[in-house]
């Protein structure tokens, strides 16, 4: 069902980028038309997504695994021409999962799928056992007396809308996010989450959470949808469910960095222009559409306009490291270089599904910019969206203290079936998709690059 969906959106979109009309008011330079149009063949992001996922496979933050990570992305970047590649490293707390099992032991004794949250508490091997009390939505348990909840399994089951731009993800997220610190400071002894997704598979749901100040870690895991339903039903029923939890983890410290590569600019006293992804992710899959995608397609349109010149203005390839456990790599990035100026921001972190809008935060007086990238990305069936905001996981506090960006956002319709669950791998993702997404970044960053120039011509020595 789901790819007859995806093929029936790539027919409809298929018509070529040159048969459509363009925003009349404003005329596209027909050297961002060339390379837009180009990039719709584009192969580098798919060689270096299939490449990263095949051969490092998960790469959680601060492993032994994102530091093999890091040196292939070394290796790549350099491969492929790319300028001043080098790693910026840092030091990170880590989190990592051990063996996990969830079971109801009365009053209908059965399995359940589980995964822990990152930063969960162990329960150490033994597990624990309690009485499982029962939340239909996180206000739910915020309201309920310490009383109802105390030396029990809390259990949250509100449940995330599917939405095309993700906008469920913030207040759905709650339960992950602020479930633990809520349930742990009212005595629970654990909790357990109905997954923050959309599928109706048996894979649950990670992702990161943080106890605030001061507050006991518990041990803390998520359901597959299908396993929270199963857990309301039974809760129905009216009569007191014992659950058993084994979650195992570790914590310790370790490093991470990011890695950054360059397209060297014809003025290098302007400000550049960062594109980047995420390097790490989950340990359950090879994180292909998070965010192997991501750090991909925003290195292959930069390789492109490298491919066709050099840009006035330097474009800089930024692979953090470190998101999913906290913006680690983000922060970093801000605290080295923050404080210098940059063109414009934009990061790729929601998958590899087609691009369907282009927000942009250029500020009042490159307006004219913002129209024009609008302009150029129309054909690719790209609406144009705000001219006050741009979005991005690791550089989101960037842009909130003031930096330029462009956000370029994904249909984000299925996302969430996939994201943080071991489904998370290569066949999901749509090549042709893959390269409306790099058609889309090769044309914001040939607008903003302030115009591509031949290479000068080398002797041929014969
Ligand atoms: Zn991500």
């Amino acid at each position: 069902m789901k790819l007859t969906f995806l093929t029936a959106l790539l027919l409809a979109s298929a018509t070529s980028a040159a048969a459509q009309p363009q925003s009349a008011a404003v005329r596209v330079d027909p050297q961002v038309v060339a390379l837009r149009d180009a990039a719709l063949n584009d192969d580098y992001a798919w060689d270096i997504t299939e490449g990263l996922t095949t051969e490092v496979g998960q790469r959680l933050a601060g492993t032994e695994a994102e530091a093999r990570a890091r040196a292939w992305a070394v290796v790549k970047l350099r491969s492929l021409g790319f300028s001043n590649v080098r790693i910026e490293t840092f030091d990170m707390p880590i989190w990592t999962r051990g063996p996990e099992s969830a079971e109801i032991v009365g009053p209908f004794p059965q399995k359940l799928a589980i995964a822990a949250l990152g930063n969960s508490a162990s329960t150490g091997p033994q597990g624990i056992t309690g009485e499982v009390v029962g939340f239909d939505t996180l206000a739910d348990l915020e309201g309920a007396p310490d009383s109802a909840v105390r030396g029990k399994i809390v259990f949250v089951s509100h449940a995330m809308p599917r939405t095309m731009d993700g906008s469920g993800y913030g207040f759905f997220g709650g339960p992950r996010r602020q479930g633990p610190t809520i349930a742990s400071r009212k005595g629970a002894i654990a909790i357990v989450i109905r997954s923050i997704g959309t599928d109706y598979h048996r894979n649950p749901h990670t992702g990161v959470m943080t106890f605030a100040e001061g507050v006991r870690p518990i041990p803390a895991g998520a359901l597959p949808l299908p396993d929270a339903e199963q857990l309301q039903r039974i809760l129905k029923r009216g009569k007191p469910v014992t659950m058993r939890l084994t979650l195992l983890s570790e914590t310790g410290r370790g490093q991470s960095g990011n890695v950054i590569a360059e397209v060297p600019g014809r003025d290098s006293s302007l400000p550049p222009i960062l594109v980047g992804g995420h390097l790490d992710s989950w340990d359950q899959a090879t994180g292909a559409i998070d965010d192997a995608s991501g750090v991909a397609l925003a290195a292959a349109a930069a390789k492109r306009i490298m491919d066709a010149g050099r840009p006035l203005r330097t474009i800089r390839v930024v692979w953090f490291g470190a998101e999913e456990p906290g913006l680690f790599g983000g922060l970093d990035y801000q605290k080295r270089h923050g404080s210098e100026l940059h063109y414009a921001m934009a990061e790729s972190d929601f998958g590899a599904a087609r691009i369907w809008r282009v927000n942009s935060k250029l500020g009042k007086d490159r307006e004219a910019e913002a129209k024009a990238l609008q302009a150029a990305l129309a054909p690719l069936g790209i609406v144009p969206g705000a001219l006050d905001k741009a979005e991005g996981s690791d550089i989101g506090p960037m842009l909130e203290a003031g930096a330029p960006g462009v956000g370029l956002s994904q249909d984000g319709t299925y996302y969430f079936d996939l994201h943080h669950t071991p489904d998370d791998t290569l066949d999901k993702i749509d090549r042709e998709a893959l390269r409306q997404n790099v058609a889309a970044w090769t044309t914001m960053i040939a607008v903003l690059s302030g115009g591509i120039e031949p290479q000068p011509k080398r002797r041929r020595r014969r």
